[in-house]
């Protein structure tokens, strides 16, 4: 069952990296990106908040970032397992979007149904 919680833990594989993020909307707005690094690499949803709601609790030493085209969209990655944690917005610069498989607690097919789907591969910021 989806659970509207206002706070939720996600982390990378290894642990390393752990981030707090705070929903006071809960899970409303799942979105499912098709441009050409989430199709590859998080197909299954993410959940854009703003920026000032998420809190890198541990492992900011573990993290690298990885930009294209735009270069206005940096994804944060572990140095030490390569999970793709979070990034920011292209569309919404100022919110993070945090990767859903990430999250602890949340099985992703729950979400399946509820998937707002993003054109993301003809964002007019990689044109
Ligand atoms: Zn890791």
């Amino acid at each position: 069952m989806i659970e509207d919680r206002n706070k939720i833990l996600a982390s990378c594989h290894c642990g390393s990296v752990k981030i707090e993020v705070n929903l006071p909307k809960g899970f409303n707005e799942v979105l499912r990106c098709n441009c050409s690094i989430c199709s590859r690499g998080k197909g299954f949803g993410m959940i854009c908040v703003p920026a000032a709601s998420v809190k890198v609790i541990h492992g900011t030493d573990h993290m690298t970032e990885y930009t294209f085209k735009s270069n206005t969209s940096p994804h944060c990655f572990c140095k030490s397992c390569g999970i793709h944690t979070h990034h920011k917005s292209r569309a919404r610069p100022d919110r993070l979007c945090i990767n859903l498989a990430c999250v602890e607690g949340v099985d992703i097919h729950e979400f399946d149904n509820n998937l707002i789907e993003f054109n993301g591969i003809n964002h007019p910021k990689d044109m």
